[in-house]
C-alpha cells in the first residue's frame, strides 16, 4: 500500500458544496474521523438510477426512466474489472436502480461471473422476471451469481404501500423463481427504529414457509438512509469518535476499507468510497481505481454514522 495521496477535495475548493463542512475537519473544527483502505475484497458497480419502481425513501432517488447516475455498459466496466482482477477483488456486486431494467445487464454478468463470483441487489419483480429464460444460462458460468432482493416489511399491505401494489407477490415470486432455480438468495428489508428484530423476522419466516420457501433466509436489515442529498441531525464523526474503533481490524467491517463503487455520472465513469455516498462529489473524486484506494475516506456523509454506529454494510451476510 503507497502513502495516502494529497487530492484536493472539491468541498475545499467549493467551500459550501457540503453543508456538514470541509472534508477533513468538522463544523467546529476539529479533525473528522476517518477510515483507510486495506484491500480490495469487492468491487461494486452502480448499473444506474432507472429502476421500475419508484419508492419515495430510496436513497438513489430512482424512479422508471431517471438518468441522475447513467446506465452502466460493459464497455466502461472491463477495463476497472481488468485492474480489480489484478488487485486481487474477491466478487463483483450490482446495485442500481433496478440492474435488470439495464438493457446491456446479463452481458454484464456474463463477463464478470467469468471472472469473480457475483452478487446482485434487485427488486426480483417484472425486469428480472421477464428475463429468467437469460438468467438460466448463467448458472454455467465459472462463477456463482448470488441474489438480495429487497422485501421491506413481512407485510404485503405496508410494501406495496411505497412500492405499488402488487410488488411484494411479485417480489416473492421472483425470489422463489430464483430459489427454485438454485440461485442462492437473501432477503434485504428495513428496520424500524424501535422494532423487536425477533418478531420482525420470524414473521417473514411464516411467509417465506406458506410460500413454498425455506423459513431459514438470510437477511440484512438497513436503516433508514434518506434520499440523496438530504442531511438529518446525526452527529458529526471526530478522530476522537474513532478511539472506538483503533485498528485496522475493528474498521474492517466499514465499507470503505475493502471495497469501491463505480458509478456513471455525466457519461464518465468515476469511483466512489462505498455504496452509500454517490451522491456527493468528494467521495468519488477520482475515475482511477487505484487512486481511489490510495484516499484516505473521511466521515463527513450522514451515512457514515450508520456504519459509526450500526456497522451497516451493503455486503453480503
Ligand atoms: S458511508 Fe460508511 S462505508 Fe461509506 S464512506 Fe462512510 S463510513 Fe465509509
Amino acid at each position: 500500500m503507497t502513502s495516502m495521496l494529497q487530492r484536493i477535495p472539491v468541498t475545499e475548493l467549493m467551500p459550501n458544496a457540503s453543508s456538514r463542512g470541509p472534508w477533513t475537519h468538522t463544523r467546529a473544527g476539529e479533525p473528522r474521523g476517518y477510515v483507510d483502505f486495506q484491500r480490495l475484497k469487492e468491487l461494486w458497480i452502480h448499473t444506474g438510477t432507472a429502476c421500475n419502481l419508484a419508492c419515495p425513501f430510496c436513497l438513489e432517488g430512482s424512479h422508471p426512466g431517471d438518468d441522475r447516475l447513467n446506465a452502466m455498459k460493459l464497455d466502461d466496466l472491463r477495463p476497472y474489472f481488468d485492474e480489480a482482477e489484478t488487485l486481487g477483488v474477491e466478487q463483483f456486486s450490482f446495485t442500481g436502480g433496478e440492474p435488470f431494467v439495464i438493457k446491456g445487464f446479463i452481458d454484464i454478468l456474463v463477463d464478470a461471473s467469468a471472472r469473480r463470483p457475483c452478487f446482485v441487489l434487485t427488486n426480483a419483480t417484472d425486469p428480472l422476471l421477464r428475463r429468467t429464460h437469460q438468467l438460466l444460462p448463467l448458472k454455467e458460468q465459472p462463477y456463482p451469481i448470488r441474489f438480495r432482493v429487497s422485501l421491506d416489511y413481512p407485510n404485503a399491505a405496508r410494501h406495496d404501500r411505497d412500492r405499488g401494489e402488487g410488488s411484494f407477490a411479485k417480489a416473492l415470486e421472483g425470489i422463489r423463481w430464483l430459489h427454485d432455480n438454485d440461485f442462492e438468495v437473501s432477503i434485504a428489508r428495513q428496520m424500524d427504529p424501535n422494532e423487536d428484530s425477533d418478531t420482525v423476522e420470524n414473521a417473514f419466516r411464516h411467509i417465506f414457509r406458506t410460500n413454498g420457501l425455506p423459513a431459514n433466509l438470510a437477511f440484512t436489515a438497513f436503516p433508514d438512509f434518506g434520499p440523496p442529498g438530504s442531511e438529518d441531525d446525526t452527529p458529526e464523526i471526530t478522530e476522537t469518535c474513532m478511539e472506538k474503533y483503533p485498528t485496522a481490524e475493528s474498521q474492517a467491517h466499514f465499507m470503505c476499507s475493502y471495497s469501491r463503487m463505480l458509478v456513471k455520472q455525466n457519461g464518465q465513469v468515476r469511483v466512489y468510497a462505498c455504496t452509500l455516498v454517490d451522491d456527493d462529489p468528494d467521495y468519488g473524486a477520482t475515475t482511477s481505481l487505484r487512486e481511489s484506494l490510495e484516499t484516505r475516506m473521511m466521515l463527513r456523509h450522514h451515512r457514515c454514522f450508520s456504519c459509526y454506529r450500526f456497522g451497516a454494510s451493503c455486503s453480503a451476510p
